[in-house]
C-alpha cells in the first residue's frame, strides 16, 4: 500500500504510522464519565470506507486524515489532518 501525501507525494506505506479511527471528537470539559469511557475506549469495527488519522513520520511529519476502504486498502482521499500541518498548504 502507497499513500499519497499532500505535502509530499506518494510514498511507501513504511513511512507513516496508523493512529486510528479519525471519526471519534474529543468529548467538551465537564462530560459524563460515559462520554470519555466511550471515546478513549469504543471504536467501530469498520468494513468499508472509514476515515483514519495517519502521521507522516518519515516524511514532512504531518498528521494526515485519510478516507481508505478497509477491505481493499482503496484509498479514496488524503488531506491534512485538522489543525496540524494544514498551515503548508498552499505555502
Ligand atoms: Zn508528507
Amino acid at each position: 500500500m502507497r499513500i499519497t501525501c499532500p505535502f509530499c507525494g506518494e510514498r511507501e506505506l513504511g513511512e507513516f504510522t496508523y493512529l486510528g479511527d479519525a471519526k471519534p471528537v474529543r468529548p467538551v470539559a465537564g462530560a459524563s464519565e460515559d462520554e470519555v469511557f466511550d471515546y478513549v475506549y469504543l471504536r467501530d469495527n469498520v468494513a468499508g470506507v472509514m476515515s483514519e488519522n495517519w502521521y507522516h513520520g518519515g516524511g514532512c511529519r504531518a498528521w494526515l486524515k485519510v478516507t481508505r476502504n478497509t477491505l481493499t486498502h482503496e484509498i479514496s482521499a488524503v488531506e491534512p489532518a485538522a489543525g496540524a500541518g494544514a498551515a503548508k498548504v498552499g505555502a
